[in-house]
C-alpha cells in the first residue's frame, strides 16, 4: 500500500513512544481499491492528552478532543489521529451520549459503519486488522454493516444514507440483510440533521453514476423522508417523446451530466420536479403535456433546497438551472432571439445549460431523441461565434452611454424613468448591435422618452 511519508512519520513517532498506530477508514479502503486515497486517518492507543501535551509532534490542534481526535500538522498538512474508542449509548440516533477510550484496534473497528470502512493497516509491520472481512467485501463489491445492521442503523440514522452514497461512489451493491434493515430504520433516519444529509448528497454527486445512490434511496424510502416531493415523479408517465417515466428519466439525465460539477448534477436531479404538478392530457391526442414545468419546478426546487439548508449561492445556481433547462432552440432563431436568450440566462450559464440540455435529450432514451443533441451544439457554437464578432448585450453596462448621459441629454432627474430609457436602448441594441453608438443612442433616447 502506498502511504505518504508524513503518515509513516507519524506512525513511527507513536511507535517509538511505545504506542500502536494503525491507518483506518476511507483512505485504507480507497488505497486497497487502487484509488487515490486522501484524508489518512490514524488510530492509536495513545490518549489524546499524551499527543497534545507530550513533545511528540511540534504542532497539534485539538480539533475534536472530546471524541479523542486531534490533528497533527506536518508541513502545513493536517492528519487526524484518533484514540481507539467505542461509543456509549445512542439515545437520539444522532450522536453517542459519551465516548470511551479503548485499548485495542479491534474494539475501535467495531464502532465503524461498514466492513469496508473497518479495515486497519499497520504500515510499519505491514499487517492488517480486518476482523469483519472488509477486504473480502471489497473484492466482491459489497456494502455490509459491521455487526447487526438494525442495531447499527438505530444508533446513527445517517448510516442508511451513507450506505446508499457508498453504493454509488464505490459502485458496490448493498448486502441484502443490510439493505433490508434500512426501511425499519427510517424513523431514526428522520432525526438526522439536514446538514449531514446535504453533505452526503454532495458526495454522491461525485460518483460515476450518482443514480445508484438515488435508486437505493427511492427503493428503501430514504428519499421519501427527506424529499416527499420526489415521490410524485415515480411512475409519472410522459409522452411519445420519452421512453421513461419522469423519475427514471431524471436518473438518466443525472448520470449523463459530467462528473466534476456537483451543482450541475443537482440541477439535473431537480430539473423535472415540476412535471408531475403540471401534467395534463393533450386535448386532442391525450398524450401528457407539461406546460410551465420549469417555472413550477424552480419554485419547488427552491423550497426543497431551503429546507436542506443549501447555501444561497448553490441554491440560486441550481434553481436557475431548473428554471432555464428547457431550451426551445430551433434553427430559425435569429441573432436577436439568441441575444435575448443569452441575456435571460446569463452568459456564464450558457455552457452548463447546454450540457444539461444534451443530458436531458440523452435521458429520453434511445430512438426518442425528437431533438438531436446536435441542435444544442449548434446553439452553443452560434453563441461562441457571436461572442467573437460582437459584445453580447447582456446588460445596460454594454451600452456606450450611461444613465447620466440620458439625464443630461433629456434634461430629466434621476428616477425610474432613466432605467426605463436604458432598458429600451438595450432592446434596440439587442435587435441591432450597430445601434450602440453615442449618436444613435441619444437620438433613440429622445424618441423612447416620449413613451416612458
Ligand atoms: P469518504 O471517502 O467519503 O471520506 P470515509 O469512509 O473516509 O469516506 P468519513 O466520514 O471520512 O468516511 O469517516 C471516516 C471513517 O469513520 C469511516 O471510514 C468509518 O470507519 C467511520 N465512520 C464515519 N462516519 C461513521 C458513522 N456515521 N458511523 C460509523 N462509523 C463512521
Ligand atoms: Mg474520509
Amino acid at each position: 500500500m502506498r502511504v505518504p511519508i508524513s503518515v509513516i512519520h507519524i506512525c513511527e513517532t507513536l511507535r517509538d513512544a511505545g504506542h500502536e498506530a494503525w491507518l483506518v477508514g476511507g483512505a485504507v479502503r480507497d488505497a486497497l481499491l487502487g484509488r487515490d486515497a486522501h484524508d489518512w486517518d490514524i488510530a492509536t492507543d495513545a490518549h489524546p492528552r499524551t499527543i497534545t501535551e507530550g513533545d511528540l509532534f511540534p504542532r497539534v490542534i485539538e480539533t475534536g478532543i472530546q471524541h479523542g481526535t486531534v490533528t497533527v500538522l506536518i508541513d502545513g498538512e493536517g492528519y487526524e489521529v484518533t484514540t481507539f474508542r467505542g461509543d456509549g449509548d445512542y439515545s437520539d440516533g444522532r450522536r453517542p451520549d459519551s465516548v470511551r477510550f479503548l485499548n485495542t484496534i479491534e474494539e475501535d473497528l467495531a464502532r465503524r459503519d461498514f466492513t469496508v470502512n473497518a479495515i486497519a493497516y499497520d504500515p510499519l509491520r505491514d499487517v492488517y486488522a480486518d476482523p469483519y472481512g472488509g477486504r473480502k467485501d471489497l473484492s466482491i463489491k459489497v456494502i455490509r454493516a459491521v455487526g447487526n445492521p438494525l442495531q447499527r442503523f438505530s444508533e446513527d440514522g445517517l448510516r442508511v444514507l451513507r450506505a446508499a452514497r457508498f453504493a454509488a461512489t464505490l459502485g458496490f451493491n448493498i448486502e441484502c440483510n443490510t439493505m433490508a434493515a434500512i426501511r425499519p430504520s427510517l424513523g431514526t433516519y428522520a432525526q438526522v440533521a439536514v446538514e449531514r444529509i446535504q453533505a452526503e448528497w454532495l458526495k454522491a454527486m461525485a460518483a460515476p453514476e450518482p443514480s445508484r445512490a438515488f435508486r437505493v434511496m427511492a427503493e428503501t424510502g430514504i428519499l421519501g423522508v427527506t424529499v416527499p416531493e420526489f415521490e410524485l415523479m415515480f411512475g409519472c408517465s410522459q409522452n411519445k417523446y420519452h421512453a421513461y417515466d419522469v423519475w427514471e428519466h431524471t436518473l438518466r439525465v443525472l448520470d449523463a451530466c459530467p462528473v466534476g460539477d456537483p451543482i450541475l448534477r443537482l440541477g439535473a436531479l431537480f430539473h423535472d420536479v415540476g412535471k408531475p404538478l403540471v401534467k395534463a392530457p393533450h386535448p386532442v391526442t391525450g398524450d401528457g403535456t407539461f406546460y410551465d414545468h420549469e417555472v413550477v419546478g424552480a419554485e419547488v426546487t427552491e423550497t426543497i433546497l431551503n429546507r436542506l439548508k443549501f447555501s444561497t449561492e448553490d441554491r440560486d445556481r441550481i434553481v436557475h438551472l431548473v428554471r432555464h433547462h428547457f431550451i426551445r432552440y430551433e434553427k430559425g432563431w435569429s441573432k436577436a432571439t439568441i441575444r435575448r436568450w443569452v441575456r435571460r440566462v446569463g452568459l456564464e450559464n450558457v455552457a452548463p445549460l447546454c450540457t444539461l440540455a444534451r443530458a436531458d435529450i440523452a435521458g429520453k432514451g434511445p430512438a426518442m431523441m425528437e431533438l438531436e443533441p446536435e441542435i444544442i451544439d449548434e446553439l452553443e457554437s452560434r453563441i461562441a461565434t457571436m461572442q467573437v464578432t460582437e459584445v453580447m448585450p447582456t446588460s445596460t453596462k454594454v451600452l456606450v452611454i450611461n444613465g447620466k448621459d440620458v439625464m443630461d441629454h433629456l434634461g430629466i432627474p434621476p428616477g425610474p424613468g432613466v432605467g426605463k430609457v436604458l432598458a429600451a436602448l438595450l432592446e434596440a441594441v439587442t435587435d441591432d448591435p450597430e445601434a450602440n453608438t453615442r449618436e444613435r443612442l441619444l437620438d433613440l433616447a429622445s424618441k423612447v422618452s416620449i413613451e416612458v
